[in-house]
């Protein structure tokens, strides 16, 4: 026997799905088990999930061990992944059946493969014929013997299902059962590659001998949008198929990207497996079991994907990288580019990660020839990077309440006149973000958060971004009830949306925010009808700045540069710079030039200087200097503390009480910061404190961090929760 199979009987380590402290120990079941096998155990009265992680521990009264109850149909959990989710946890501080539990999120595991009827052409033809009779068999004759579920069939055809049900009666058409878990379709590596220019080429030769190493290591891809950091990576993912070893794209905003499957379709022929919140239930299952049996190549996913069961991990690429929503700020804290390189470090394979303005971590990385660099200088054929200026708002005629200074004016009727898209730009979803009463000055705010509740007309409601709860606009001010003084303040992309239409009554204009949508599938078809041309002026949130191509794009107005700047966060310049460069890319992206102008009150600030000054080295290099001055990321370390509590002298207790009994921290030479107030100081009623640990680059700061928080004890409603490298200090 292998040394990783377990015979019947034998004692074996189960990490659960439970939160327990650690694996627990069972007897294997009839026929034995695998290391890292899925396995359903009795816990008390219940039936829960499990991996078998060793031989057992032996620290349990042998007496009452009980046996494995199941050995479920999914391939095992591979030793990468078992050692990836231990030091993902140990980086983290997360608890390892927490760790488990992300990578075990396709619900049903357990059960035996589900089927589905599948509905093929009979060998009867019925009595009598209708018109959508007809139709049901033509659609079936043109899928040559290929078989259709009902939904298909019948919308196919514009049939009622019962039309179909009826055929099924008259033998004119079988019904089957056919299994659900089916295999994706072959990708072929050398379908459709495009000829590539001699920076792409030389790129992407880069790459796929990275691959072809079958080492680790990681490559920073720059290059600004629209140069073909797709096309040259989606070459080292072709290198890795041909390799037989599997590839992972990681995106943000995955739901949203219909584009990049297209033409991930186009290069490989067929579409690859989707991993991310809009996919079901059935089909995540499919994926998730389909990934381990290595009979999925491509996975396209969000950050979550990189926890699923790849059999042989060869790629992970990581687009748009210093994306903000690689960090999931719930639950797990972790940075899915960071996770990405630690398991690629694991198993061996390559990390891409691509984007036209990196993180200030991964420029600092590639710097010190940590990672690889390859620069995409030029955009691919005719199109040029946008033309940029700056409106000096100090200077502009504008009315209370509008926000679309008439020299921004001007440049979009321009682009009317010669039927070009513009964009204006504004991070701001809603109608108003503050609705203030102009007979007492209240602020309307939400009854759970300290946060102002920021009105959808759209929605017709008042909406709290912190929580989600929502409540209707009143119509008298809950602190004075004076009638009709309620008044919104400041812009909101519905906002803006009004004043535009105003201003260009001819005009097209589409507002796209997400929550104006019922889905992500309507706001992938909105977006890609927008980018056909069904829309004259688009006015858009951060949404659009990710990535998405529209060729008829050549003005991008950002509405409120300044916006980003204001802020304690310590990315809060290298964030504005970023997204501003997004955003400047959306324009001109086909053959005609583009141009971006961004209004703001401080034309001279620093960072809206070299956004205009293009002098992207120049933006790192300052950057990078006062960080490593002030030892802050990525030249020194730091941890968030957020303590939470339902009772506000409960938190402040303990925050004081952490900030006294630093000793552990000390010893690495760390320092804590606190406790204070949240900048958003109650979100769902909890009320929240923050403590800030900041270290050397180079100690074992994990370690500290345990030991200090391990003293004290955690009672009542009083929550820890420790965030390494925060992204987000709200
Ligand atoms: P990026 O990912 O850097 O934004 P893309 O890879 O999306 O750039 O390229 C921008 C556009 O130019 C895409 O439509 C792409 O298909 C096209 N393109 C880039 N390189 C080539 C090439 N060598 N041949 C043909 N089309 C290309
Ligand atoms: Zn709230």
């Amino acid at each position: 026997m292998s040394p990783g199979f377990f015979k019947e009987d034998d004692l074996i380590a189960v990490l659960t799905t439970q939160p327990f402290a650690s694996t627990l120990d069972y007897r294997a079941p009839e026929g034995g088990c695998h290391l890292g096998a899925f396995v359903e155990v009795p816990l008390g009265p219940r039936k829960v999930l499990g991996v078998v992680w060793g031989p057992g521990v032996g620290d349990f009264d042998p007496a009452k061990i009980r046996a494995v109850i199941r050995v479920l149909d999914a391939a095992p959990m591979r030793d990468e992944l078992r050692s990836f989710l231990e030091r993902a946890g140990d980086y983290t501080l997360t608890p390892l059946s927490a760790m488990l539990r992300l990578c075990t999120r396709a619900p049903g595991l357990g059960d035996p493969p589900s089927m589905r009827k599948v509905y093929r052409l009979g060998l009867s033809e019925p009595g009598r014929m209708t018109d959508a009779r007809t139709r049901v068999l033509d659609v079936l004759r043109d899928m040559g013997g290929l078989s259709l579920t009902l939904g298909e069939l019948a919308e196919t055809a514009g049939v009622t299902p019962s039309v179909v049900k009826g055929l099924v009666k008259l033998g004119a058409v079988t019904e089957e059962e056919s299994p659900r878990d089916t295999a994706f379709p072959r990708l072929d590596p050398d379908l459709g590659g495009k000829e590539l220019t001699g920076d792409q080429a030389a790129g992407a030769e880069a790459l796929m001998a990275g691959v072809r190493s079958g080492d680790y290591g990681t490559t920073l891809l720059r290059g600004v949008t629209g140069s073909g950091k797709t096309e040259v990576y989606l070459e080292a993912v072709a290198e890795c198929l041909r390799r037989g070893r599997q590839a992972l794209v990681l995106l943000p905003e995955i739901a949203l990207s219909a584009e990049f499957l297209t033409r991930v379709e186009a290069r490989f022929g067929a579409r690859p497996a989707e991993w991310h919140s809009g996919v079901t239930v059935t089909e995540r299952r499919r994926v998730w079991k389909m990934v381990g049996e290595g009979r999925a190549q491509l996975v396209v996913g969000a950050r979550s994907a990189l926890f699923l069961p790849f059999q042989q991990l060869g790629l992970v690429v990581v687009d748009e990288e210093h994306d903000t929503s690689y960090k999931q700020e719930e639950g797990v804290l972790y940075n899915a580019r960071d996770m990405a390189v630690l398991r690629a470090a694991i198993c061996g394979a390559r990390v891409v990660l691509a984007s036209a303005t990196p993180s200030l971590e991964s420029w600092a990385n590639a710097e010190a020839g940590k990672y690889d660099r390859i620069e995409l200088t030029s955009r691919f054929g005719v199109a040029v990077m946008p033309k940029m200026r700056t409106i000096d708002m100090r200077a502009e005629d504008l009315p209370r309440d509008r926000w679309v200074s008439p020299s921004l004016a001007r440049s979009v009727t321009q682009r009317l006149e010669k039927g070009e898209q513009s964009l204006l730009f504004l991070n701001r979803r809603g109608y108003a973000p503050v609705t203030i009463c102009r007979a007492c000055g209240h602020q309307i705010g939400c009854d759970h958060c300290d946060a102002r509740m920021v009105e959808h007309r759209f929605l017709k409601r008042l909406v709290c971004h912190q929580c989600g709860e929502s409540k209707p606009v009143p119509d008298i001010c809950p602190s004075c009830e004076a009638e009709d003084k309620l008044a919104a303040v400041g812009p909101g992309v519905e906002r803006l949306g009004e004043e535009v239409t105003g201003l260009f009554p001819e005009a097209r204009v589409a507002v796209l925010s997400s929550d104006m949508y019922g889905s992500a599938r309507a706001l992938k078809a909105e977006i890609e009808n927008i980018a056909q041309g069904a829309a004259d002026i688009i006015i858009g949130t951060q949404l659009v700045a990710k990535g998405h191509n529209f060729p008829l794009l050549t003005l991008v107005g950002v509405i409120d540069a300044d916006l980003g700047l204001q802020g304690s966060d310590l990315r809060a310049a290298e964030r504005t710079f970023q997204l501003m460069r997004q955003v400047a890319g959306r324009a001109g992206r086909a053959e005609k030039p583009g141009e971006a102008v961004m209004q703001t009150y401080q034309p001279e600030h620093p960072v809206i200087r070299s956004i205009l000054g293009g002098d992207e080295g120049g933006f790192w290099r300052a950057e990078a200097a006062e960080r490593r001055a002030a030892g802050v990321p990525p030249y020194g370390r730091m941890a968030g503390i957020i303590l939470s509590s339902t009772d506000v002298q409960e938190v402040f207790d303990l925050g004081n009480a952490m900030a006294r009994q630093d000793g552990a921290l000390r010893k690495i030479g760390a320092q804590v910061f606190g406790p204070a107030p949240a900048p958003i100081a109650r979100v769902r009623g909890r009320h929240r404190v923050r403590l800030l640990v900041k270290a050397p680059k180079g100690v074992a700061l994990q370690a500290a961090l345990a030991e200090w928080a391990g003293q004290f004890r955690l009672r009542g409603q009083l929550r820890l929760a420790i965030d390494i490298d925060p992204q987000s200090f709200y």
